[in-house]
């Protein structure tokens, strides 16, 4: 069964065609602005490649970070370009703006298989705004439109959404991929079938944890979220982040576990920073007595055992959010556990959102996943069940 029945590049005629190819370039940076994980930019090759040697003239876009229409010079896509010329083996030149005179100009001169990146989109206020007038303008630079940034498909933008308005527009290969390994795990899952959801709110997942109470047979919340969880409990959670006014919202959640038969299984241990900061005095305490004044930061060795169990024998296991502060690394414990778990536990496995990708990538685990989506919200949308706008515009097959 195919999942998703949008055309492709491969059912376009793409020879000598101007083609503008949103792809998801937002990578993390570091201080000195190289990139610190390529794997968006890897993962877009194929269908870069595939234009590249189809004659298409090939005018690439995406966003990084949030710039909301200020331009920012360490915002910039400069580094995305160096990575793709090394990698493409020939340079891809940077316009110096959107959709402005020095895009014009690299667009009108491009040769066929010849790339071309364009600056930050998000440089334009218009672009998550999704105004028409630029949506026609990028639209305007090319025959027809590609869009392969999966990461961002579930924002309605002008660059994933609006411009589908202006030309014909089919998927990349990267599209595909990540719909169709997402959706066809999730239509027959092998039991028991394991999620395990961390990150900073329960109200960013409260859609998805829904759903997942629907289809799975245990569910681990880790991460920020669970001193929501706690709390609603009635356990004080001292100065960890907690949305006090969902309460209600995880105690539902709680009652449609147990009503459904879904084990919910919650840190037991916890470690705690006297603040909110990387070098901060840290200790160990149980989830049921976290003192006045003291922040959890990650799951303790105990809860990584309980994870680690719930994990083991798994069919199928989704993981989306770290367990922790895992950019911190006096935290990120937890957070690589869990992926030493999926690891080991040969289960089919789906890991999304970028910090639970990066603990993968850093262990030199990502061999052993069976995906490792290039995106976080998107594909908690699509675990929702919801229509992803940046595919809804793309033309049927
Ligand atoms: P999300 O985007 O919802 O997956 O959340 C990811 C963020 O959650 C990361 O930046 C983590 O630092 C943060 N996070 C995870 N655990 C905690 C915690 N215990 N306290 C505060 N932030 C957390």
């Amino acid at each position: 069964m195919a999942y998703f029945n949008k055309k492709i590049v491969e059912d376009v005629d793409v020879d000598g065609k101007r083609v503008l190819l949103r792809c998801d370039f937002n990578v993390p940076l570091d201080e000195n602005g190289e990139v610190t994980n390529t794997r968006r930019i890897d993962e877009s090759l194929r269908t870069i490649k595939y234009l590249l040697l189809h004659g298409a003239k090939v005018i690439l876009c995406s966003h990084m970070g949030r710039p909301s229409g200020v331009i920012d010079p360490k915002l910039s896509l400069k580094p995305v370009a160096n990575d793709l010329s090394k990698k493409l083996g020939s340079e891809v030149k940077l316009a110096d703006d959107v959709v402005g005179s020095s895009a014009r100009a690299l667009c009108s001169n491009l040769k066929n298989g010849e790339a071309v990146l364009l600056e930050n989109l998000r440089f334009r206020i218009e672009e998550q705004d999704n105004e028409e007038s630029f949506a026609k303008e990028l639209a305007s630079l090319a025959d027809i439109f590609v869009n392969d940034a999966f990461g961002t498909a579930h924002r309605k933008h002008a660059s994933t959404y609006g411009v589908t308005r202006f030309l014909p527009s089919v998927g990349g290969y990267l599209m595909q991929k990540e719909i169709e390994t997402m959706c066809s795990i999730l239509e027959n899952p092998k039991r028991p079938f394991v999620s395990i959801l961390g990150g900073a709110k329960v109200s960013d997942k409260f859609n998805v944890i829904n759903r997942l109470l629907e289809k799975v047979d245990v569910l681990v919340v880790g991460g920020g979220m669970a001193y929501t969880f706690m709390n609603a409990m009635g356990y004080s959670v001292g100065t960890s982040i907690c949305e006090y006014d969902k309460a209600d919202m995880a105690k539902d959640l709680m009652v449609k576990a147990r009503d459904r038969g879904v084990k919910l299984v919650m840190p037991m241990d916890n470690i705690v920073g006297l603040s909110y900061s990387p070098d901060t005095e840290f200790k160990l305490v149980s989830s049921d007595s976290i003192p006045d004044g003291w922040t959890g930061m990650d799951i303790g060795p105990k809860t990584e055992k309980l994870f680690a169990d719930a994990i083991e024998g798994a069919g199928t296991v989704v993981w989306n959010g770290p367990m922790g502060v895992s950019e911190w690394e006096n935290f990120a414990s937890g957070t690589c556990a869990v992926a030493r778990a999926i690891a080991q536990s040969g289960a089919v496995s789906i890991i999304g959102g970028g910090d639970s990708a990066a603990s993968v990538d850093k262990l030199g685990f990502a061999d052993r996943m069976t995906h490792i989506s290039t995106g976080g919200g998107a594909s908690l949308r699509l675990l929702e069940g919801a229509e992803l706008p940046g595919i809804e515009g793309l033309n049927d097959k």
